[in-house]
């Protein structure tokens, strides 16, 4: 039975190596052509403010950079670099729509503008059902995490300098934190893109995905040594800022920063999966679904397809499949908190 669940997590896993090579089909030369056109047409927009017939509000500057109406205490620089980021992402979303119009008289299908998919604007929200799933799933981590601190600092027993007995106390806080953390920019970036909410949601879900490497790294192998520990995670947090640093002052590369995450998801997901299978963890089945149920996962966000009646794509149902998957997850944390503490507290016995 062991082996079977080895063969289907590693043709899993194969599948996702070879998918993110084959996700290339954006530099076709079709599509090469829309996005060009839809460049201009963004381009276009910002100076004239209309897309069309249609013209929008936050377009409005005047020669010199300055608004044209409104008070004075409006006319500062933070609310001019507002009205810019609405006046371009009002921009980037009719010309998008004009394309797509296009495209589909045409008979051909949706394709992706500026790395996303063409999405129906609800209240003004870009990705409503994505938005959604992701603030749920935030709650969900909140719920582990605060779970977990209760855990760990009121029921089971702390040692004499008020510490927990558990090794990795600290490391899931983190964990807890930057999960959140990347799950609320997520929803943020959903709820409208521009390049400053872009660039917070990528960056804080590389922290994210490189923190739950680096914690996939130290449990698993059982490093509880400081030098060891300081060994392990230098190297990949010196990587992950670099790599935060590039997508932010150089360019915000999506297939490289696609190949990246999924290259950390990849070895952090085969770590704890051989873990499962060697360990005589009392919760490894939880450890065993959560393994496989993030592949599953991995593969939707990684076999892209455009969004359902533009509602719901690949991405929000992978945000849909992290919410059961998260409560999973901290419920193992908190039973490996118990079983760490447990074992610690017979041996000083
Ligand atoms: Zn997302």
């Amino acid at each position: 039975m062991a082996q079977l669940q080895w063969i289907v997590v590693l043709s899993a896993l194969s599948c996702l190596v070879s998918a993110s090579d084959a996700s290339d089909g954006d530099a076709d030369a079709l599509y090469k052509h829309y996005y060009w056109l839809s460049r201009i047409c963004v381009e276009q927009c910002e100076r004239s403010g209309c897309v069309g017939k249609k013209c929008f509000q936050h377009c409005k500057f005047s020669s010199d950079g300055k608004p044209i109406d409104g008070p004075w205490y409006m006319q500062e620089p933070l609310y001019l670099k507002w009205k810019q980021w609405d006046c371009c992402s009002d921009c980037r979303y009719h010309c998008m729509l004009a394309r797509e119009e296009e495209r589909e008289k045409l008979g051909k299908k949706p394709i992706k503008y500026h790395g996303k998919w063409p999405f129906q604007r609800v209240y003004g929200i870009q990705e409503p059902v994505a938005v959604a799933l992701s603030a749920l799933n935030l709650a969900m981590q909140f719920h582990g995490w605060v779970s977990f601190f209760i855990l760990v600092y009121y029921k089971l027993p702390l040692k004499q300098n008020k510490r927990t007995y558990y090794e990795y106390t600290g490391l899931w806080h983190i964990y807890g934190v930057l999960s959140m953390n990347s799950l609320f920019w997520s929803a943020v970036f959903h709820s409208g893109d521009v390049e400053l909410t872009e660039k917070l949601d990528y960056s804080s879900a590389v922290a994210f995905i490189g923190f739950s490497l680096i914690l996939s790294l130290l449990r698993p192998f059982n490093v509880r040594d400081e030098a060891a520990r300081v060994m392990v995670v230098a190297p990949l947090i010196a990587f992950v800022t670099t790599h935060i640093l590039y997508l932010n002052f150089y360019k915000l590369d999506y297939d490289l920063n696609m190949k990246v995450c999924a290259g950390m998801g990849v070895v952090q997901l085969i770590v704890w999966a051989v873990w499962a299978g060697v360990t005589h963890h009392p919760s490894r089945w939880k450890l065993w679904v959560v393994v496989v149920g993030e592949g599953v996962a991995m593969l939707l966000d990684i076999y892209d397809f455009p969004p359902y009646k533009g509602f719901v794509d690949a991405h929000a149902l992978w945000h849909a499949t992290a919410i059961p998957l998260t409560y999973l997850w901290w419920n193992f944390i908190r039973d490996d908190a118990e079983f760490r503490t447990s074992a610690l507290l017979k041996k000083t016995k």
